[in-house]
């Protein structure tokens, strides 16, 4: 049986105060009511990381980082390396989020060399791909998210692919309040676990966990998570109430 994950996003949201009791209160939430089901991770800002760690440590709640720099270590201004990740006791980072891809201008050859340090250094890798609105229309989803992970992921080895976790987001509904449909959910994520299977075969394709994202809510987590080949969601605006947050991680 593959994992199941329900992630939050915090994006660039909460204080240092605000962003700890958030995680105090989610870990609390979490020793009382184990999620059976999924396991849930929590992505915060750089700042945040090694206070919720501590929060965290001994519960039932793990942790990422949104972003890592593309160079292990060095002259980089305002960098954070995946190796300062990794020792605040994160286990995770996000790669490729469009946010990124957009505003940052990360490409793949960029975030193939993020994720191959971010794994170098010991971390599980959240890998976001999809298609823009214009992509869509133009039915060019498919191949877009294909050379996203051809170029971005598919030089790992068998072994390295163990630690990834793909998030299909389409960007138009990322923020927006527009979702795709379960279906069109499950057909991408059919279509992704396909790509696996033929670049790395049968067992990583059926041990990959593949997160839908983009405005993800309670009312409709249940239906997307349904899907055969959806394994969980990585969740923005409504990981930022814990009520919203623990009603998606229970719509597992
Ligand atoms: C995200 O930031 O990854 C995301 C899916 O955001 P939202 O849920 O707000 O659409």
């Amino acid at each position: 049986m593959r994992k199941k994950i329900v992630a939050g996003n915090w994006k660039m949201n909460m204080d240092m105060q605000e962003g700890l009791a958030f995680a105090q209160a989610v870990d609390e939430y979490y020793r009382v009511k184990p999620s059976t089901k999924a396991e849930v991770i929590l992505c915060t800002p750089f700042i945040h990381l090694s206070g919720v760690a501590e929060i965290l440590k001994n519960g039932n709640v793990s942790l990422s980082a949104q972003n890592c720099a593309s160079e292990p270590s060095g002259a980089y201004t305002g960098e954070v390396s995946a190796t300062m990740i990794k020792s605040t006791g994160a286990g995770y980072v996000i790669i490729g989020h469009s946010e990124r891809r957009t505003y940052y201008h990360e490409d793949d050859k960029l975030l193939n060399r993020k994720t191959t340090l971010a794994i170098d250094n010991g971390l599980s890798v959240i890998f976001c791909c999809g298609e823009v609105k214009a992509e869509r229309e133009a039915e060019k989803q498919f191949s877009v998210v294909r050379r996203q992970l051809e170029e971005g992921l598919f030089t790992l080895s068998a072994d390295d692919m163990k630690r990834i976790i793909i998030a299909y987001e389409p960007v138009w509904a990322i923020g927006t309040g527009l979702t795709a449909t379960p279906n069109q959910a499950q057909e991408m994520h059919q279509y992704i676990r396909g790509l696996v299977k033929e670049k790395y075969g049968n067992e990583s394709a059926d041990q990959l966990t593949i997160l839908y994202g983009g405005s993800c809510k309670p009312s409709n987590a249940r239906e997307i998570f349904s899907k055969p080949d959806v394994d969980g969601g990585l969740i923005g605006g409504a990981s930022l109430k814990k009520e919203d947050f623990t009603a998606i991680v229970e719509a597992i």
